[in-house]
């Protein structure tokens, strides 16, 4: 027996090194979670034999811990946005989702989503998950009743109002409280179940196989302690979530979200991104991730300002809490940022004690709170006055705020609420990954096929792909729906030929 010590993520395993075969299938899946299940689902749905790999001792990962929200519409609307009064024509979908991925977004993962994503929406319904008829107008971070329709992102903030008609798109599932991913994770476990999937728990995944023309063609395991070896003839679907847990990934690759001191997630400790790189792969976009702190609800302090150590404002304050803590991270001279209100717009942050959001300043005065502050005199005045002086005309000609959020900061008592980056609660996963086509399957650095190696979840720079354009629900719905591209395609390569090439001793 082979020592699981011998084999690492980062190297790869020639096919002449492995001893024998333990396991075999046309179809191998790293990693239970959401895009795990679904690419198990799709591949053993078409016929495909399938053998999912999970190191833990149940199903759910990542995506269990999760809202379970999914960023869902196009093509009209789903129901559920139809009944709340919402059209949402595919353009206008596409057009957020290319903004939203920035200066590298996937036009043609957005366009396969945009397209597509009504589909998926029936297709999670017929998967068995409960959607209610039902909306939410508030500006909230997640449902705490088992209520569906949010808006979850920057739909309506500027820049991306002005470009693509607003629409509310993060789906939650039918479950009561936070933390629906467990029900959704409950449910797509069931099906992978139902569908009589090889799922093999408590095995870790070390390295990929590779022969000598470079095909990816199975994958040493570690169970019990020993390397096993698994045969798969058409592909590896890699799975395994993201590198937020690895520290030193994250300092090498993604050094800003150090500054986050949340990391969260379960092991997402890179072993898919770096099996992937092992035999090619190429990683991309790997310095961005998502990062928040949940400063609203309620809507009220939307119609605060934040401003910097130099007493400056740098951002519409009603876009997503996430784009907002990006530019907070991104502020000069460091931690120190503040949210002013008044005593019209102040209330108690909802999260208040989760995102340890407290009161840096009051005073009658906005003159005693910048001295309060120890800001260069004048800094803060200076912004609250020339934001006051356009917000009694409902306009913001520096941020372009939306009208219905600007209110002149003039009642006191006057309120500065600390939102230090070292000392709140900045929660962070990350968003790069493998380079992949829509189809999962995974790109080498001059974009050709890794042939039988895919990708999808948060191994793979999917989506969501940029820190600032982030809205919830769009890693579950890249993760969902790319998983099931990344399976169907896994599993059709036994069409394409790829079973001519099984050796005789699985025939
Ligand atoms: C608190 C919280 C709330 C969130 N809410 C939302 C939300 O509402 N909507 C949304 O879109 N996103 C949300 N996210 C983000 C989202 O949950 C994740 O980005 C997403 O679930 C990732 O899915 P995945 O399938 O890629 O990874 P995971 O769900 O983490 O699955 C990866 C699986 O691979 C396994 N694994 C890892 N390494 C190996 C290995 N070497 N061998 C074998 N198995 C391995 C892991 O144990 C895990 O089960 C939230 C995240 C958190 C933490």
């Amino acid at each position: 027996m082979t020592s699981a010590m011998e084999h690492s993520p980062g190297r790869a395993c020639s096919v002449s090194r492995v001893p024998r075969f333990d396991l075999e299938a046309d179809v191998i899946v790293v990693g239970f979670g959401a895009a795990g299940a679904c690419a198990a689902i799709e591949a053993a749905a078409t016929g495909a034999r399938v053998l999912l790999f999970e190191v833990a001792a149940g199903s759910g990962g990542t995506s269990a811990l999760s809202g379970g929200e999914i960023y869902l519409g196009g093509s009209g609307g789903t129901p559920i946005q139809r009944a709340a009064g919402f059209s949402d024509a595919t353009h206008d979908f596409l057009t957020y989702l290319v903004m939203a991925g920035g200066p590298n977004a996937d036009a043609a993962k957005a366009r396969l989503y945009a397209e597509e994503s009504l589909a998926h929406f029936h297709w999670l319904r017929s998967q068995g998950v409960q959607y209610k008829n039902s909306y939410i107008a508030e500006k909230i971070v997640e449902p705490v009743t088992d209520d569906c329709l949010i808006w979850s992102g920057s739909e309506a903030a500027w820049p991306f109002a002005q470009e693509a008609k607003p629409c509310p798109r993060g789906h939650c599932p039918q479950f009561v409280g936070m933390g629906g991913g467990k029900y959704l994770m409950e449910v797509l476990a069931q099906r992978v179940s139902d569908l009589n999937v090889d799922v093999r728990f408590n095995s870790r995944a070390l390295a990929l196989i590779a022969d000598d023309s470079g095909r990816v063609c199975g994958l040493v395991v570690r169970i019990d302690g020993e390397s096993r070896y698994a045969r798969a003839h058409n592909g590896v679907v890699l799975c395994t979530g993201g590198f937020i847990m690895n520290r030193e990934m994250v300092r090498r690759h993604a050094p800003l979200m150090l500054r986050s001191r949340q990391p969260i997630g379960t092991v997402d400790d890179g072993s898919g991104i770096r099996m992937g790189m092992s035999v090619g792969g190429a990683a991309i976009n790997m310095s961005e991730g998502f990062v928040t702190i949940p400063w609203y609800p309620p809507g009220s302090l939307v119609k605060g300002i934040f401003i910097n150590e130099c007493g400056q404002r740098f951002v519409n304050e009603d876009c997503y809490h996430g784009r907002v803590s990006q530019y907070i991270l991104r502020q000069p001279g460091g931690d120190r940022v503040w949210l002013l209100v008044d005593q019209a717009s102040y209330a108690p942050p909802d999260f208040q004690q989760l995102a340890r959001i407290e009161i840096g300043a009051a005073a009658e005065t906005w003159e005693e709170v910048e001295r309060e502050l120890q800001l260069p005199q004048g800094s803060l005045i200076n912004t609250v006055e020339l934001y006051n002086r356009y917000a009694r005309q409902g306009e913001d000609p520096l941020f372009h705020k939306a009208r219905e959020w600007l209110q002149p900061l003039e009642k006191p008592p006057f309120v500065a609420l600390d939102c230090r980056v070292d000392h709140c609660f900045y929660s962070s996963f990350t968003l790069g990954g493998l380079d992949t086509l829509p189809t999962g399957e995974v790109l080498n650095e001059d974009r050709g096929v890794i042939p039988g190696l895919y990708a999808a979840g948060r191994t793979a720079c999917g989506l969501p792909r940029w820190g600032p354009g982030y809205s919830s629900g769009m890693s579950l719905a890249d993760a969902t729906f790319f998983g099931r591209q990344a399976g169907l395609r896994a599993a059709r390569a036994i069409a394409n030929g790829a079973s001519r090439n099984r050796p005789p001793e699985f025939e």
